[in-house]
Formats: structure tokens, C-alpha cells, sequence
């Protein structure tokens, strides 16, 4: 037996499924001087469950894309490395129940098709050919996965942990990690068994990290956003007629998930399995009364057959053939949840050389390719794939107990639910708000949480509906799409303001603060008094993050950016900060309202003292009143018109808002402001703006200097890709309108062919057409290509467009 190491480059804290992919992919990719230490045996943390369902659908594209790279790893995984998976491929079936379900299998099937796989929309008989013993009579027809299956999880862990010692991973097993300390840049794992020195660590403790994760307080951290569940499924005694049939045609009946109910019901040996997600859900080790134990590992929470009473009958009802055995096992587990049940998979928040892993809802699925994504984040610093969706950075500083409780009860609950373009759920709402808050309230704002802050989503009149229930469809029209109109309308003409609550503001002090941001930036800094878009690649050239910056002094820079970029961006530089400068955080210290449209300058004008409304577009002004409110003015409007972002002190804006309210601005929300910058190709981070896209790609080549003094990250990179042509590029597309906006990642076809997909589109009011952005084959950009996009399963002609805004193409307005 080997000596137990004293020094590793990482140390994985954690041996289940998640923590022993992490160390398979290390040592597979060379790095051999890894160790996970896990406080018991591999547990694949479920041994209490048989076999883990492994499907490919995802309601997320990047956690679709680990997934699918999972499940192709474990095709081949135990012949790989001689350990037998018992991995069955039997395929499986989603059920819908109404129109809108069926047009959610379609977009996911479009989806699917372009990463390779394959999901097929079936019609009832087609359903029934497949599961003859399912009732389908009531259903509005199904989405058929060829590629899913069940796998043996502590299998699964067993051969990932042969494969990845003897790719030389060090495993120690019965080995409780019990604090974390630092020297210098090194880590000091403690444990029962001695200290370890490591460069890296990773935090892969499943359910537990929430408690791993406070070991990492003293360097920085913060409690991690998760909460336990429990989740249970039963398994009936042998069915006599399923057996015979299996025997029969050689094979078992494929996975159901009947989706719109909320449950999986499969085939286990001669059984079946059901596993409700249900309503009436519950959370465990959430009170002070109901602390979490030590250990649970091999443990189970009490039956609580009660709960799944409603699931149990409807599934009876579906396939009657449950209705014939007894309840053989009930398993009643542990489940971590972040709020959005998404995992967590990236670095670790406000701490260096630390990762995590974890919060996984459905770790045997992904535990492959998240292995993959951790092995690739702490190797380089970087993903393949842009990751966002499972960053752990995601999360800020209003993710506490209560948010995180409350969303892990509706994300459950709803696990399998639809979710709509102007659908918002409504728990975890209202933890951060603008001091106008009140004010939106009585101008009828719909309200959306970005980053925790409340924000206008559009402005509703009386009558209009404004229940949860009006929203749950994909069509761009609802009670919304008049206001949003209206509200496009009266900044198109006149004035209106929307408050950008949020905004993350990040400062960067010291000496050489201008030269340290300048180092990281592709773009040139803008002279003093001036305010420009800067954008940050990594090593790649792709698109880390895209902000408006000011240069105050050499020794001081303002960033703005998107308020859910707030961690994400401040980390690029406080991570790579040298001694002497500071990065802070000062969201709070400021608002901003965005005051837009023709006659902005003239309604502003009376109001202002000490700035000038005649400074040209992109200038910023810090010295002057607006409404006898001190406040700075940077002309720059995300709408595409004349017009300045007022930002000022919090305790301001009441008595600024009150006087444009006075002097007839239109309040406007977030959906005229998407549909606007839409037809003035302004990108999005995150939609647009990504880690699968270099700045080249991403048509951003007028913000990059290669001629700039300082190198920048990717830079290299990105003159090779100018030298030899980039593979695919940006494009504006307008399409025929129809119902329904083109969703993210929606597949763009030329004749038999996906070349491309969209990432954001809008119905812009301004000029009346349907506006997709997109990624498209660098050889079909020429404007008047025609192509198609698919929205939920019709495609529809899309025609490239000039390399311009399709709203004020040489910028007059905004200019004016
Ligand atoms: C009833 C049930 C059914 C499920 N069905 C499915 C399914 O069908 N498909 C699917 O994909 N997923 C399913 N899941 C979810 C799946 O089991 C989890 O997502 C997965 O096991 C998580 O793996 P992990 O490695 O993140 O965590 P874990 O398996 O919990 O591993 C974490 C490890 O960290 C160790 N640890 C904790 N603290 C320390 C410490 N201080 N020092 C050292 N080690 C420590 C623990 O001992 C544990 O072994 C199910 C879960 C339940 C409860």
C-alpha cells in the first residue's frame, strides 16, 4: 500500500462519483501527483440506489453538454479500464401533456440534434409501440432519447477510481478532511491521518460541502448556497407479466418520465422504480433543532410514503401494471440542491487556488463530464465549453439560508417544469431593491430578480394579467407584448427611463491600477473624462467578460458591468492583482437610471446643473445635480437613442425619478430594453458574449488593439485566428416573425445542414421585424444568405443582414 502523501498538487476532498471523476481526468491528462481523500469508503454517495438514471436532456445547454460528454465517456468506460458498469442503454420516453410541452420537446430536440444526439418527437402510437404496457390515451404525445439508460453508481465511482489510479491518482480512503490552512500560496490539508501541502484543492463533498465549505471562511469563502433534500423513489416486488415480456424480446421497457406529473418510473430488474419529484417536498438539517450529522454515509431518511400518495396513483393510472406488485424497498436519501438545482462546478468564490464540485441533483449522470469541466478549470484556468450556467460564482451575496431553502423547495418541486421566457418564479424574490422600489410598484412594474435585485420587467396598465398563469407559454404574445410595444414607442419618440438596478461597480486602486487593467483588456482604456466598452479575453481570445470602464487616474479605474457578472468579473483582477492594488466591490454605493430617447436632452436640460447635456456620446461627467441631486451623467444608452445613465448615491434617485416623472419620462423595463438593444446588435453577456466565442468570432475585432503597448491575455491567439480566418461569426438575422422568439441555442440550418445557433432574439418595435443574433459558418455571412432557425420545432427563413445596427445603422440618434 503506498505511503500516505505529504505533498499533492491537488487534493479533491470527497470520494464520490463527482471527486473520483475529478481525479480520473487529472491523471488521464498527466497530472499524477493528485490525491482524494475521502472520510469513508468511495461511497458513489448513493449506494443506496441500484442504479442512477443517466439521461441527456438537460434543461440547460452547457449542463447538457457535460452530460453528454459524460455518457459518452461511460460507454466506453469499462472496457476502458476492466471494471463491468452494468450500464444498460434502454432508451426513454418524456411524456407530454399539453402544446406547450410538446413544443419544449421540439426545441430540445433541435438542440439535441446539433450536439449529435438524438431526440425524437413521437406520436401516442409511436409512444406505444415502444412501451406497450403505458396508457396514452390522455397524452398530447411524447420525445423519445435513444441514448438513456441506467448505470450501477458505486460501479460507475469503482471504475473511475480503477482508471484514475492507475493513471497514478493517489485515493485515500477513511481519511476525514477536518481543516484547511494556507502558507504562502500552499495549502495545508489537515486531516485525521496528517497534513498534506497542495497547490490546488477542490471541494467535492457532495451534500457535505456546505460544511467542507466553511473550512475555506478563514481564506475567503463564503457559505455555500446549497441545501439538502431528500429524495426518495421505491421499488415494487417482481411484476410477472413485465418479466415474461422482457424475456421475450430480450430487453427492458424504456425509462418514463411523465414530466408534466413530476416523475421517473423505469424498470428495475423484474420491477419497476418510481421517483417522484414532488410539490409537497422537504428539506432536511435546515433548523437548528434538526442539526446534520457527522456522517450519513450507507443511511437513509425514514419512509415518507405519504408524500408521494398523488405521484403513486397517477402513475398507477399511466401504467397499470405498477398497480400489480407490492412495495418491495422504499430508499429515502440525501440530495444537495442549489437554488436553481443546477451543481456547482468551478472556482471557488473569493478564494484562490480553490475549486468545487458539487450540489449535483443528478451527479450519476453528469458525474462524467463534470470531472471533465473541474479537470479543466483547475489545469487551465479555463473550460472547453462556456460553463456559466454551473458557476459557482453565479451565486452572490443574497444567496443566504432563507433564499437558498426557498428556491431548493420550488426548484424540486418543480424539477421537470417548463420554464418560460417571461415566466419568474416567484420564491427567493425581493432579497435587494432600488430605493425606487415603491415608485415601480405604482407605475404597475412586473418585476424580475437579476443577481437578487428587483428590476422592472415591463410596466402593466390596469386590466392587464399579471398572474403567473399568463405567462406559462413560449409565444411573444401575453399581456406584456402591447406594453412592451408602447413602452419601445414612447423612448423611440419622446423619453423614457429604466433604473439598471444592480449594476456591479468595481474599482481597481493603486499604483499602476490604468496599466494592470490595461494588461488584461484587448481594448484601448479611454482617455480621462471619456467612458468606452472594454473587453477581457482569456488565454484563448474568447470572450471572458465585456465592461464599460472609465479611467479616473492612473492610479484609479471604474468598471461597470452586469449585475450578474458582480463576483465573476471582480475575480479577474482581484485574482491577478499585484501587491499594491486593490480591486472593491461599491454596488451599493451607487444606482443608475437610464433617462433615454429623442427628447432626453430636452427634458433633462432644465432639470441639470453643472453637467453638459452637449458633452459628445461616450463622455462621463462626475461634477453636477440632476433634480438638485449630485449625481455623474455617462452618455451611453443601451437602447440605442439619444441619452446618459444617471448614476447617483442610492438616497438620490427618489427625487430624480420624481422630477422626470413630473417632467413626463416614461418609465420602460427590461423587455423594451432587450428588444431595443436587439436592433442595435448590442451583445449580451452570457448570451452573446461567451466563453465558446473569441472576440474575432464574436464580429468584436473594432475592440481589439493588437497595436496596444501591454500585451493581453490571448493575444497570440487571436492574431492567428485574424491570420487564418475565423470559422464562424456573428450575425444579425431577421426572421419571419411568427408566435414564438427563437430560444438561446435554437439551431440555424442551411438546407440539410446546422451551422450555426441563435443567442439572443427579440421582436424589435422600432422596425417591426423579428430580430435573431447568432453564430453562424464564417463562409455564410454574406449579407442576404438565406437560412433557417428552428423555434420549437418549425423553422423559419432567416436572412443575414449588414454588419450594422438594424436601428440607426451610422448611430445619428444616439449621436444627435
Ligand atoms: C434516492 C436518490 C436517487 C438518485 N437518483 C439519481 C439518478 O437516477 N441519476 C443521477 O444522476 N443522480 C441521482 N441521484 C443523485 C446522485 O446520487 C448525486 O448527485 C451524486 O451521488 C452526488 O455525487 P457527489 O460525488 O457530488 O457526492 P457524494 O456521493 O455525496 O460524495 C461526497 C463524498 O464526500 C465525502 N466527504 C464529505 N465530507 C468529507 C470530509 N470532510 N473529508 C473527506 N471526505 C468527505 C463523503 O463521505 C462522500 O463520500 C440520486 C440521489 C438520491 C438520494
Amino acid at each position: 500500500m503506498a505511503d500516505f502523501p505529504t505533498t499533492a498538487r491537488v487534493v479533491i476532498i470527497g470520494g464520490g462519483v463527482i471527486g473520483t471523476s475529478t481525479l480520473f481526468h487529472l491523471a488521464r491528462a498527466g497530472w499524477k501527483d493528485c490525491v482524494l481523500l475521502e472520510k469513508n469508503e468511495l461511497t458513489a454517495g448513493s449506494t443506496w440506489h441500484a442504479a442512477g438514471n443517466c439521461p441527456n436532456f438537460a434543461p440547460n445547454w452547457a449542463v447538457m453538454n457535460m452530460q453528454r460528454y459524460g455518457l459518452e465517456l461511460y460507454r466506453g468506460l469499462a472496457d476502458d479500464v476492466d471494471y463491468p458498469m452494468n450500464y444498460h442503454v434502454t432508451g426513454s420516453l418524456r411524456l407530454a401533456h399539453s402544446k406547450e410541452r410538446m413544443q419544449e420537446f421540439a426545441k430540445v430536440s433541435g438542440q439535441a440534434r446539433y450536439q449529435g444526439l438524438e431526440m425524437d418527437i413521437l406520436t401516442n402510437a409511436e409512444i406505444k409501440e415502444r412501451h406497450p404496457f403505458l396508457e396514452t390515451h390522455d397524452l398530447a404525445g411524447g420525445m423519445w432519447d435513444s441514448l438513456d439508460g441506467d448505470i450501477d453508481p458505486a460501479q460507475l465511482t469503482q471504475a473511475l477510481a480503477k482508471g484514475a489510479r492507475a493513471a497514478g491518482g493517489h485515493i485515500e480512503r477513511f481519511c476525514p478532511v477536518t481543516s484547511m490552512d494556507q502558507d504562502g500560496d500552499e495549502w495545508i490539508v489537515k486531516t485525521e491521518k496528517g497534513d498534506i501541502r497542495a497547490e490546488f484543492v477542490v471541494n467535492c463533498a457532495g451534500y457535505y460541502a456546505q460544511r467542507v465549505g466553511e473550512m475555506f471562511k478563514p481564506f475567503g469563502g463564503r457559505t455555500v448556497p446549497m441545501v439538502v433534500m431528500s429524495h426518495q423513489y421505491f421499488l415494487t416486488e417482481p411484476i410477472a407479466e413485465l418479466e415474461a415480456w422482457t424475456k421475450e424480446v430480450g430487453h427492458k421497457v424504456p425509462l418514463v418520465r411523465d414530466v408534466d406529473i413530476s416523475y421517473y418510473l423505469r424498470q428495475d430488474k423484474n420491477g419497476l422504480n418510481l421517483g417522484p419529484y414532488e410539490r409537497n417536498c422537504k428539506a432536511h438539517w435546515v433548523t437548528p433543532d434538526d442539526p446534520m450529522p457527522d456522517d450519513f454515509s450507507f443511511q437513509l431518511y425514514p419512509d415518507d410514503l405519504d408524500r408521494l400518495e398523488f405521484y403513486i396513483e397517477d402513475a398507477m393510472a399511466r401504467l397499470p401494471l405498477l398497480g400489480e406488485a407490492g412495495i418491495g424497498r422504499n430508499i429515502n436519501g440525501p440530495i444537495p440542491y442549489a437554488p436553481d438545482g443546477l451543481p456547482m462546478v468551478g472556482p471557488m468564490p473569493g478564494v484562490k487556488n480553490a475549486f468545487e464540485a458539487h450540489s449535483f441533483t443528478f451527479g450519476i449522470a453528469q458525474g462524467g463530464g463534470a470531472g471533465k469541466v473541474m479537470a479543466e478549470w483547475i489545469m487551465h484556468g479555463e473550460t472547453e465549453l462556456d460553463m456559466w450556467s454551473v458557476d459557482p460564482r453565479r451565486y452572490t451575496d443574497y444567496a443566504d439560508h432563507e433564499y437558498c431553502l426557498s428556491k431548493a423547495l420550488e426548484t424540486y418541486g418543480h424539477e421537470y417544469a417548463m420554464h418560460f421566457p417571461h415566466h419568474e418564479w416567484p420564491q427567493g424574490r425581493d432579497k435587494k431593491h432600488s430605493t425606487l422600489q415603491s415608485r415601480l410598484q405604482d407605475a404597475g412594474a412586473q418585476f424580475g430578480a437579476y443577481n437578487g435585485w428587483e428590476r422592472a420587467n415591463w410596466f402593466a396598465k390596469d386590466g392587464d394579467d399579471t398572474s403567473e398563469d399568463s405567462t406559462q407559454t413560449w409565444d411573444r404574445d401575453g399581456p406584456w407584448e402591447t406594453r412592451i410595444r408602447e413602452e419601445v414607442e414612447a423612448v423611440r419618440d419622446g423619453c423614457g427611463m429604466l433604473p439598471i438596478t444592480g449594476f456591479s461597480r468595481i474599482k481597481i486602486e493603486g499604483v499602476g491600477a490604468k496599466d494592470f487593467v490595461d494588461g488584461l483588456s484587448a481594448s484601448r482604456l479611454p482617455a480621462l473624462g471619456r467612458v468606452s466598452l472594454a473587453y477581457f479575453p482569456d488565454s484563448r481570445g474568447r470572450i471572458l467578460t465585456e465592461t464599460s470602464i472609465m479611467v479616473h487616474s492612473d492610479t484609479e479605474v471604474g468598471l461597470i458591468t452586469a449585475a450578474t457578472a458582480q463576483w465573476h468579473d471582480a475575480e479577474i483582477f482581484s485574482r491577478q492583482a499585484p501587491d499594491g492594488i486593490t480591486v472593491t466591490d461599491h454596488t451599493k454605493a451607487a444606482e443608475c437610471l437610464l433617462v433615454t430617447g429623442p427628447k432626453a436632452r430636452d427634458i433633462l436640460g432644465p432639470l441639470v446643473d453643472g453637467h453638459d447635456l452637449f458633452r459628445p456620446w461616450l463622455s462621463a461627467s462626475f461634477e453636477g445635480t440632476v433634480a438638485g441631486q449630485p449625481c455623474a451623467l455617462i452618455r451611453v444608452s443601451f437602447a440605442g437613442e439619444l441619452g446618459w445613465e444617471i448614476h447617483a448615491a442610492p438616497d438620490a434617485m427618489p427625487a430624480i425619478w420624481d422630477a422626470l416623472l413630473e417632467a413626463g419620462v416614461a418609465p420602460f423595463g427590461m423587455y423594451a430594453l432587450n428588444s431595443m438593444r436587439i436592433e442595435k446588435g448590442y451583445r449580451a453577456w452570457k448570451g452573446d458574449l461567451s466563453t465558446d466565442y473569441s472576440l474575432i468570432e464574436g464580429g468584436l475585432d473594432r475592440f481589439i488593439k493588437f497595436d496596444k503597448p501591454q500585451d493581453f491575455p490571448g493575444k497570440a491567439a487571436l492574431l492567428a485566428e485574424k491570420q487564418q480566418g475565423r470559422k464562424k461569426g456573428f450575425v444579425t438575422l431577421v426572421m419571419d416573425a411568427g408566435d414564438t422568439d427563437a430560444p438561446y441555442m435554437a439551431p440555424i440550418w442551411h438546407g440539410d445542414e446546422i451551422v450555426g445557433e441563435v443567442t439572443s432574439c427579440a421582436m424589435g418595435y422600432r422596425t417591426n421585424k423579428c430580430i435573431a443574433l447568432g453564430m453562424v459558418r464564417a463562409n455564410l455571412l454574406a449579407v442576404g444568405t438565406e437560412l433557417e432557425v428552428d423555434v420549437y420545432g418549425k423553422r423559419h427563413k432567416a436572412i443575414v443582414q449588414e454588419d450594422a445596427p438594424l436601428w440607426d445603422p451610422n448611430n445619428e440618434r444616439i449621436k444627435a
